[in-house]
């Protein structure tokens, strides 16, 4: 079923809970693939009843980011969600969130601000701000919803880390399930931003997971000292790749390592032309 209004959400959720149900969140911005598909199966297992939210956030995005030509496809995302047993789609317009003529103005909106020692690095560095607006927005929707269970993907793993921050550190009632990266079978992490890449652009984009991939291996057979592990990268990359970082972390809160651990996740973010991608890897996920 796909609603538009807050309110309409609002009074289903309240018969679920009424009825002593069990209610899963899967918060997106449509463009809906596999990895979107992963989340919603994972909640549709879990709960009783499952809300897709497709929401593209305007407050998330900084200037001159693709606000504007991010992908819009509520018909087949709607489609997606029916075939995998969803049970509201819930697509509010702009201003049904923020209200009128306040959309993207800091002075009328109550923001949550997660704390700077997560936000102002990896992603956060460029994309001043990008953190409040997604911690803002995923309030409003745990609010909107009050879910029992939300759903995240790894694939973002510097925001499930603040989400899991600003879920503690607020007593907000839910539990935040973390959902593995889905790939292409080539290595690429699926995205909905895959659709700005040419097929030139596609194969020059696996030198992410190519990057990771290796640097697990590496880790593998032994080596733990971070600068060598990154030296790694190099052979790598061509004039094509803009990379913007590759940094070793901290897997819970983020602490920059100098040496590798099993607790060591490695991000990194480059752009392919104007198209940005990010991608990350746990070293504990050694088989
Ligand atoms: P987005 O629509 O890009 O905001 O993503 C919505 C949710 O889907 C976020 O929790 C993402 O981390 C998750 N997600 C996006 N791509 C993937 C992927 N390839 N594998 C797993 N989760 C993903």
């Amino acid at each position: 079923m796909l609603i538009h209004t807050i309110a309409e959400v609002r009074e289903k959720v309240r018969e679920w809970k009424r009825d002593g149900l069990t209610v899963g969140l899967v918060p997106t911005m449509g463009a809906l693939h596999d990895g979107h598909k992963s989340l919603i199966e994972k909640s549709v297992a879990k709960c009783d009843k499952t809300v897709v939210s497709v929401f593209v956030n305007p407050i998330q995005f900084c200037p001159g980011e693709d606000l504007d030509k991010y992908p819009r496809t509520l018909d087949a995302d709607e489609k997606l969600c029916t075939d995998a047993g969803v049970d509201i789609v819930f697509s509010p317009s702009a201003k049904e969130m923020y209200g009128e003529g306040h959309i993207m103005s800091n002075d009328f909106l109550t923001y949550v601000i997660p704390p700077y020692f997560y936000a102002d690095k990896l992603c956060g560095k460029s994309r001043v701000g990008h953190f409040d607006g997604v911690c803002t927005v995923v309030n409003k929707l745990f609010n909107i919803v009050q879910p029992d269970f939300a759903f995240f993907g790894e694939k973002d793993r510097q925001q499930l880390i603040i989400l899991k921050k600003m879920v503690k550190d607020l007593n907000i009632p839910v539990e935040i399930i973390s959902c593995p990266i889905v790939r292409e079978e080539s290595g690429l992490a699926l995205s909905s931003r895959n659709k700005y890449l040419s097929e030139d652009d596609k194969s020059e984009a696996l030198v992410l997971s190519k990057i990771l991939f290796n640097i697990q291996a590496c880790y593998k057979n032994g080596i733990t000292d971070v600068r060598a592990l990154s030296e790694t990268a190099y052979s790598y990359l061509n004039e094509r790749h803009s990379l913007e970082y590759l940094e070793f972390r901290d897997a819970d809160d983020l602490e920059e390592k100098t040496n590798a651990d099993d607790n060591t996740v490695v991000f990194i973010a480059l752009k392919i032309g104007n198209v940005r991608l990010i991608d990350n890897i746990t070293l504990r996920n050694l088989c």
